[in-house]
């Protein structure tokens, strides 16, 4: 299609497109053609805003989830793939309701938040005292005495990937005890007096209600046990499972012209927690993904195929990044990408490698590729890339995370503060910009820069 062709074409579809090019760009001319389709930033702004405010929180099982699921196909229509699909998936649901803790005897009001997966108090409020902990060690050694108390992890944040586990795990364990309620310090390295949600998983156990505490609560109730006062609360949660689900993954494709079998996904996940408006976890992660893509396809045909996935279900159980690889079998996915770890700014790629058979990390084979693009002019280090296109890269697929400053990210992370005025639009743009250059790489370079 001659260029004028593809522009009228472009304009007929509505599309925002600032670089009609309809034959593939010289490697010379792709940085400068970068810059200018990233410095249009209009379209990809408004998106997110409309996400973020028109929208709002998006967890799975919701009216709002559904709705952005449906715009994003839609606005994807216009946006100049060859397909854009709402792949459905099975996921679990669950419902906060209300949630009131409070201190006895007088009552005083704590600011919680329960966790994914909590049970509720359905035949009302229960008092029980609590017992802190401060590792899975202490509350091993305490056996069964802590069998119908509270038992609270109040575990200072060290990394996310870390002390994580206190919130994933910590109330499976608690329950294995014969605890009947769960206290979490908010997994964060400061407070501004701010709980913060995410996902608790109880297996087979039978959930028992699992709060989140802010880290100024956490610290009081271990303070009172050291001082041998007795901490007596009353839980009072109307959370509880909506079972399963029907939610979808969003997939729009740009075909190669050369290897259109070999596929390069770009991807983050458009649930999110039901508090807050999902603006940095992982609205701007969406709107990264997106753009940079749809940065990507306005420059002309690439040799490889560019998908982007918006993946549902990230939060509450991953069911949309498992699901993605059984749906697509026969594919070659010869790269993931992925933004989740906020909206800060960002100086490279984290990279991650799987050796597909043994299902170990492969530092080899990461190094091998950090080498490649800092040759080609990126940033990258060895690390985990991101949970959706985690079961993508057990496969044996590269995976690269679009590596962000957190130090903004986690304070607010899960919390009521996750809101668009967080987002610096100069800094996405940014992002954007970085990322639509290490997918024109990904999808251009040679077989063996991929092996
Ligand atoms: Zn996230």
């Amino acid at each position: 299609m001659p260029p004028r062709t593809a522009l009228l074409a472009l304009l007929a579809l509505g599309c925002h497109s600032r670089v009609p090019v309809a034959t593939a760009a010289a490697p010379e001319e792709i940085p400068a053609l970068l810059d200018a389709a990233a410095a249009d930033d209009e379209l990809a702004w408004q998106r997110l805003t409309h996400l973020c405010d028109d929208i709002g929180h998006r967890i799975t099982g919701s009216d709002t989830l559904t709705q952005a699921i449906e715009w994003s196909v839609s606005e994807l229509e216009q946006d100049g793939f060859d397909s854009v699909t709402a792949e459905p998936v099975q996921a679990e649901g669950w419902v906060r309701g209300h949630e009131r803790v409070s201190v006895l005897p007088d009552n005083r009001l704590l600011n919680v938040l329960a966790l994914g997966n909590s049970a509720g108090t359905p035949d009302g409020p229960i008092d029980v005292d609590v017992v802190v902990v401060t590792s899975f060690d202490e509350l091993t050694a305490l056996g069964d005495s802590v069998a119908g108390k509270a038992v609270l992890f109040n575990v200072p944040f060290t990394t996310y990937g870390e002390t994580v586990a206190y919130r994933v795990a910590g109330p499976r364990l608690a329950a294995e005890q014969g605890a009947v309620v769960a206290l979490v310090r908010s997994i964060a390295p400061v407070s501004l007096n701010t709980p913060h949600t995410g996902v608790t998983n109880f297996d087979e156990t039978p959930p028992i209600p699992a709060v989140a505490l802010t880290l100024e609560d956490a610290e009081w109730m271990h303070r009172r046990q050291r001082d041998g006062v007795a901490v007596r609360i009353r839980v009072d949660l109307g959370a509880h499972s909506i079972g399963t689900v029907e939610t979808a993954n969003v997939v729009a494709e740009k075909r190669g012209v050369e290897f259109p079998e070999q596929v390069v996904v770009v991807g983050c996940h458009l649930d999110s927690w039901d508090v807050g408006q999902g603006a940095q976890d992982d609205g701007a992660g969406c709107l990264l993904a997106w753009e940079a893509a749809r940065d990507v396809i306005s420059l002309g045909p690439s040799k490889r195929t560019l998908r982007l996935v918006l993946y549902t279900n990230e939060e509450s159980g991953l069911a949309g990044g498992s699901a993605y690889p059984g749906a697509h079998p026969s594919d070659r996915h010869v790269a993931a990408v992925e933004s989740d770890t906020g909206a800060g700014p960002a100086t490279g790629f984290r990279v991650h490698a799987v050796d597909s058979t043994s299902g170990d990390t492969d530092p080899e084979r990461a190094a091998r590729f950090i080498a490649r693009l800092t040759d080609s002019d990126f940033t990258a280090r060895e690390n985990y890339a991101g949970s959706d296109i985690s079961p993508l890269v057990k496969t044996g697929t590269i995976g690269f995370g679009v590596d962000h400053d957190t130090t903004n990210y986690w304070p607010i992370h899960h919390t009521r503060a996750d809101t668009l005025e967080k987002i610096d639009r100069q800094v996405l743009q940014d992002n954007v910009r970085l990322t639509a250059g290490l997918l024109m790489w990904l999808l251009n370079t040679d077989d063996e820069q991929l092996e």
